[in-house]
């Protein structure tokens, strides 16, 4: 049993069929093992790609993301110097800066973008992906995974990185500038988000899923 979880596409019931996107002949889908890819029988092109390990991948690159989320939020973004006056500050000293400064449309977007939305997703993710490793799912797996899907495309950590970045560029001038741990944990979490959204096709999870569902049901 243990060996089907590391097979797909689809459903081992299921037939599916397949075009291939360069010369349009028609396939019947194989469950292929993990590593291996399908390849079109006319032209030789990669119908489809079991990757290795997709879902330990998207895991591990999940609970780095989680950490250096947490490690953000802890430590000091930067560190300056103006004139002899240290100061640092942080992600959460940043929001609420801005919004005891009247800034709140800016505080409470940059909460959302950079802390909340990240969070939820990295966490749908970490609840769908690692019960799936064993081939099992927790409830609700369905909507949270829908979830997931609707939450991708707004979060937008690197949007939040390059603003600070360019005014990080004009403060050089005026004063010294330390890059903290946060400034490196958000630089992490953008390369890790990208690793455990990007490493697991969308297609592939929700097969999983479906296939951690049938079985947990009684025959
Ligand atoms: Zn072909």
């Amino acid at each position: 049993m243990s060996h089907h979880t590391h097979t797909w596409p689809r459903l081992e019931t299921r037939v599916h069929r397949i075009a291939c996107h360069f010369c349009d002949s028609h396939h019947l889908v194989d469950l292929i093992e993990e590593g291996q890819a399908a390849h079109c029988r006319q032209c030789g092109q990669v119908l489809y790609r079991n990757r290795k390990s997709s879902l330990a991948k998207a895991g591990a690159f999940g609970i780095t993301a989680f950490c250096l989320l947490l490690t953000a939020l802890l430590f000091p973004f930067i560190s300056m110097d103006v004139f002899g006056n240290k100061s640092s500050i942080s992600v959460p000293g940043a929001i609420t800066s801005l919004w005891t400064s009247g800034g709140t449309f800016i505080a409470v977007s940059m909460a959302v973008f950079v802390v909340i939305l990240p969070f939820t997703m990295i966490s749908c993710l970490l609840y769908l992906c690692i019960p799936l490793l064993i081939g099992r799912t927790l409830p609700f797996a369905s909507p949270i995974m829908c979830g997931f899907q609707m939450l991708q495309p707004w979060v937008m950590v690197e949007v939040f990185f390059l603003g600070a970045m360019i005014s990080l560029l004009k403060l050089v001038k005026l004063a010294e500038i330390d890059l903290g741990i946060g400034f490196w944990s958000i630089a992490g979490l953008m390369f890790c988000l990208a690793g455990a959204v990007g490493g697991i096709d969308k297609v592939e999870l929700w097969d999983r899923i479906e296939l951690a569902k049938s079985r947990r049901r009684p025959a």
